[in-house]
């Protein structure tokens, strides 16, 4: 046991589905742009951009089925619906082919976003921490094992909001796939158990507001819950 001058903080962990043990997690990494359709309603080109990077702290995680409150210095908070890529082994500088056996299992996830902070950093090119990285931003259902779905290349991502569908795209629309995304990023870090990797949101984000209630789905693997409480 550590010394500690403040008590630890609780490490943060995920549900997996079909046991009580949980998943601890350590890195939360981000995709940037990585369907075509939502590339362009954000004003970028599909065509021409290597993969992106972004992170949230770990601390960031929220569990599906909350209510958070609506995040303080934003007017324009945004859902993205994402499929979450699990590591579960040690990986650095794999191919594409090596990579996909890294991936341990899948979970729906809202990489919450605080629009109007993105667009200012954007143009005054600065980082997006306070954009991506704030509190209660980085929602995550149960995790599945890829040894129960196999690998989930395909399917639809959907997310509705009080009932009314915004998001809908395929897995299979990805510019990067789940392969290159896990070979690429192993050869900017050493990925290891613990690494959650959102894949990138396709068309449709929007704003939500407190008492917004957000049901978002992935084919084959689940749902995730989310509600806007008041501003604190
Ligand atoms: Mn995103």
């Amino acid at each position: 046991m550590s010394n500690f001058v403040f008590p630890a903080a609780e490490i943060p962990s995920a549900a997996v589905r079909g046991t009580d043990a949980r998943y601890a997690v350590s890195r939360i990494f981000c995709v940037g742009r990585n369907y075509a359709d939502h590339a362009r309603e954000m004003g970028a080109d599909p065509t021409r951009e290597p993969p992106f990077y972004f992170t949230k702290p770990a601390s960031a995680l929220t569990a599906s089925g909350s209510t958070v409150p609506y995040p303080t210095e934003t007017r324009n908070y945004h859902y993205e619906m994402e499929l979450v890529l699990a590591i579960g082994a040690p990986v650095f500088k794999v191919t594409p082919e090596a990579a996909v056996a890294a991936i341990w299992g899948y979970a729906t996830g809202l990489d919450m976003t605080r629009r109007d902070l993105q667009a200012a950093a954007k143009a005054g090119g600065k980082p997006w921490d306070t954009a991506k990285g704030f509190d209660q931003s980085a929602i995550l259902g149960e995790i599945v094992r890829k040894s129960e779905l196999g690998v989930l290349d395909r399917g639809a991502i959907t997310l509705s909001v009080n009932g009314v569908e915004k998001q809908h795209g395929d897995l299979a629309d990805m510019i990067w796939n789940q392969a290159e995304i896990v070979s690429n990023l192993s050869h900017l870090y050493h990925l290891h158990p613990g690494d959650l990797i959102y894949t990138g949101t396709p068309a449709g984000v929007g704003a939500v507001v407190t008492g917004d209630v957000m049901l978002g789905r992935i084919e084959g693997l689940g749902e995730i819950q989310l509600t806007v409480g008041p501003a604190e």
